[in-house]
Parts: structure tokens; C-alpha cells; sequence
């Protein structure tokens, strides 16, 4: 196999103070592997500014007018991280690539470990995903609902490992089976786990953060979360038909035997609070469903409308 061309992307939402040393450190991996022949001298960065507020993409365009092998991206507004990976992504397929690898710009992952990236790439890999050694950089509150959502996504038939991050290389060819997916709220991390593709795992460190503050709220993980399961599973839905069976099977043995007490005992149970305690449950029970088919609903409302993922503000190729 010929040595590849790579596309490093890094998304960018407020990181004026960590973009500098990131792109820095990363061409110093970008000279070691050229020095090592694994990868070719027109390799790439590519940042995406997912409609930053501060000095971000100023950085990004100084940046840019020293070295061209520093490319970017700039959106209109904040879109969020999945779609500013989604644009580097396509966009560096337009460019040229033989495989890209997305990292974050607190630079949190290991950004030695793109050498065994490129290796797994070189023994035929098409996708070669990180998996976080640990979570102790994480807060408590993040790593409680992220195995929350993994052991859902897990039970719901997306049988995504663990840990798994968006630390990850795909081949060109991935590149372009991705553009063959149309759905605009594709959740990358499902997407390349399910599609296919020959797989390969490579385990990183994660550090704590350079410098700022964690982009992503509650609101926002809640999100991602909830997308990642309506965009990949259908068994919430199917599970709201069994339940709903089942409750009416538990009515009608209800009714049945309230008759036969009736007929054969002339006894009417006054049970007031059984009448309370079954209306509050079902009730619950409806509404809780009737939001999980809402969803669903909110999911196929946005594909319908098919507006564009993202739209651009400037690119610097
Ligand atoms: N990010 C983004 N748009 C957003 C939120 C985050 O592009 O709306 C980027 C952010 O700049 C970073 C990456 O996504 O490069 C991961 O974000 P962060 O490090 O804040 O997340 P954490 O490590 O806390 O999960
Ligand atoms: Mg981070």
C-alpha cells in the first residue's frame, strides 16, 4: 500500500486557548511520521469553527497564512460538535485524503496513538476506532451517564463498545460510503461501528484538558444521547406495542374477573385507592410512551424537512 496522505480534523467551539499548542503539537507527530515515511509531506489540519464567539477563528486564519498545510472551516453559528465533525469530514473528502483522523482541540486523547492509527490503516483497516483506557478525567456526573448510555445503546441493539470516543481514522473509503448516507442527524459513533467496515481497535490515554472549560452541558449531552438512540433503534418503539399488550391483557383479566365476583358473590369491592393507584400508573405509563413515540416523531419532523446539516461561513483550503 502506498503512504498516506493524512487529514487530521479538529473541531472548534471557543478554543482560543488551546488551538495554538494543539496544532503545534500535532506537527510535531506530522514530522515524526513523515520522518518515518508513514505518512506523506502534504499532510493536512483541518479546524472547524463550529461558529466560535471568541478569537478562535482569527487564530485559525493566522494560522493559516504562515503554513497552508493549516486548513479550515468556519460556520455560520454553532451547530455542535457532530456536525462540525460531519463537515470536516466531507470537506476533507473534496480535498483529497487517503484516510483522516478527528481529534479533539483540547487535545484530551493520546495524539501519539495516530502512529498504531496508521499502522492498524496499513494492514488494510478501514476503521480504526480509540477506546479510552479510562474515565478519570471525567466528572462524576459524565461518567455515570455515559455508561447509562452505552449499556441503553447496548440493549437496544447498537452494540457500540464502551468507551469508544470520536478518536478515530477512517479509510477514504468510508469517507465515501458515508457520503452515501443522506440522513441529517447521522451519529457518527453508531454509524462507523455499524456500517461495516473492517474495524480495528487501539487504546489511548486521556489527559485532563489543556486549558477552558468543557463544551458540552447537560442539554447538549442529553441530546447527542437521545439522537444517537432515535437515529439507531427502533425497539423503544416496539417495546411501547409489547407494553401496551401486555396492560390490556392485565385490563381485560381484570374486567373478567370483576364480573365473576359480581355474577357468582354479589360483592362489588369498593377499592378506591387500587382505582387511584391503576390511573396514575397507566396514565404515567401513556404519557411516558406517547414522549418516546414524540421523539421519534421530532426525529422523522427534522429528516422530513431536510434542511442542509450545517452551512458554511468561510473555508480556507
Ligand atoms: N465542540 C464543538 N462544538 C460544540 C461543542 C464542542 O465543536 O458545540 C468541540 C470542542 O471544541 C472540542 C470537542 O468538540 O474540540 C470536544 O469538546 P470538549 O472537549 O469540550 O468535550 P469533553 O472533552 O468535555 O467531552
Ligand atoms: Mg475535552
Amino acid at each position: 500500500m502506498k503512504i498516506p496522505k493524512l487529514a487530521v480534523i479538529i473541531p472548534c467551539f471557543n478554543e482560543e486557548m488551546c488551538i495554538e499548542s494543539t496544532v503545534r503539537k500535532l506537527l510535531e507527530v506530522f514530522n515524526y511520521l513523515i520522518g518515518k515515511n508513514k505518512i506523506t509531506y502534504d499532510s493536512y489540519i483541518y479546524l472547524v469553527d463550529d461558529g466560535s464567539t471568541d478569537s478562535t477563528w482569527n487564530i485559525i486564519e493566522k494560522m493559516h497564512s504562515r503554513n497552508q498545510l493549516i486548513k479550515g472551516l468556519k460556520f455560520i453559528r454553532n451547530y455542535g460538535n457532530q456536525k462540525a465533525l460531519i463537515a470536516g469530514l466531507e470537506s476533507v473528502n473534496t480535498i483529497g485524503c487517503d484516510c483522516a483522523v478527528s481529534i479533539d482541540a483540547d487535545l484530551q486523547q493520546d495524539e501519539w496513538a495516530i502512529e498504531k492509527f496508521i499502522d492498524k490503516y496499513m494492514e488494510g483497516y478501514d476503521i480504526v476506532s480509540g477506546i479510552r483506557n479510562d474515565r478519570k478525567t471525567d466528572s462524576f456526573f459524565k461518567r455515570f451517564t455515559a455508561v447509562l448510555f452505552y449499556k441503553t445503546m447496548n440493549i437496544l441493539g447498537a452494540k457500540i463498545p464502551m468507551n469508544h470516543s470520536d478518536y478515530r481514522l477512517v479509510s477514504k473509503r468510508a469517507l465515501c460510503v458515508m457520503e452515501e448516507y443522506h440522513e441529517k442527524a447521522l451519529f457518527l459513533r453508531g454509524f462507523f461501528h455499524e456500517v461495516g467496515l473492517k474495524t480495528a481497535y487501539v487504546n489511548f490515554d486521556v489527559k485532563p484538558r489543556m486549558a477552558g472549560e468543557s463544551k458540552f452541558n447537560f442539554m447538549s449531552l442529553m441530546a447527542l444521547a437521545l439522537n444517537g438512540i432515535t437515529s439507531f433503534s427502533i425497539v423503544p418503539l416496539r417495546f411501547i406495542a409489547v407494553l401496551g399488550f401486555f396492560m390490556a391483557l392485565f385490563g381485560f383479566a381484570a374486567g373478567v374477573e370483576a364480573v365473576i365476583e359480581k355474577i357468582f358473590y354479589n360483592n362489588s369491592p369498593n377499592g378506591m385507592a387500587t382505582t387511584i393507584i391503576l390511573l396514575c400508573v397507566f396514565g404515567g405509563t401513556q404519557l411516558f410512551c406517547l414522549g418516546i413515540i414524540g421523539e421519534y416523531i421530532g426525529q422523522v419532523y427534522r429528516e422530513v424537512k431536510a434542511r442542509p446539516r450545517y452551512i458554511k461561513d468561510i473555508e480556507l483550503k
